[in-house]
């Protein structure tokens, strides 16, 4: 187990579309290696989500952990962490809403950005089995954020107005009291 660098908005592997990863190597030491690392990383840097390519890995394999309760983003039910193999997602219901996000390859930043916000997800979990959940609201914003890494988006690429793109100092003092409410 170690905890890995998180490669920077600039870094080329972050713009590749990552290969689709061998089911049969889930499970395997080297599979359970990279899992491991990156549980380590999301928790050393803190954050929701941490997909493979972040640390330099071009597979498709994202990671995700959303404490619940009483957030700016509304209440939601917490999701304990879970591991998101080839996952492929669906929307539900083309509605969107905005959130400002955050992203570890992109630190110090935020920026307002609006996605669809029901959204169904096949993948296939840790245990190789293939699972389907639906999401709705913040968590919905997440799975996008995190499943765009393994294209190669990232979350400033997809701000409609640049004017919502601020460094989180200046966003926490003059941005987000506008939000309340
Ligand atoms: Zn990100």
């Amino acid at each position: 187990m170690a905890i890995r660098r998180i490669i920077r908005m600039g870094h080329p592997l972050l713009r590749e579309v990552a290969q689709p990863l061998d089911p049969n190597e889930i499970g395997g030491l080297e599979f359970n290696r990279l899992l491991t690392d990156m549980i380590d990383t999301l928790h050393d840097y803190g954050g929701v989500g941490l997909a493979a390519p972040q640390i330099g890995e071009s597979v498709r394999l994202a990671i995700i952990e959303i404490p619940g309760g009483e957030t700016r983003y509304g209440e939601f039910a917490p999701m304990s962490l879970a591991v998101f193999i080839n996952p492929s997602i669906h929307v539900v219901d083309p509605a969107i809403a905005g959130y400002w996000e955050g992203c570890l390859s992109v630190p110090g930043l935020r920026g307002y950005v609006e996605r669809p916000q029901r959204i169904k997800v096949n993948y296939t979990n840790e245990h190789r089995e293939e699972r389907e959940i639906e999401l709705s609201g913040f968590p919905a914003t997440v799975f996008q954020h995190e499943f765009d890494h393994l294209d190669g988006t990232l979350y400033v690429d997809r701000i409609g107005d640049t004017r919502r793109l601020s460094f989180e100092h200046e966003y926490e003092r003059y941005l987000l009291p506008q939000m309340d409410g």
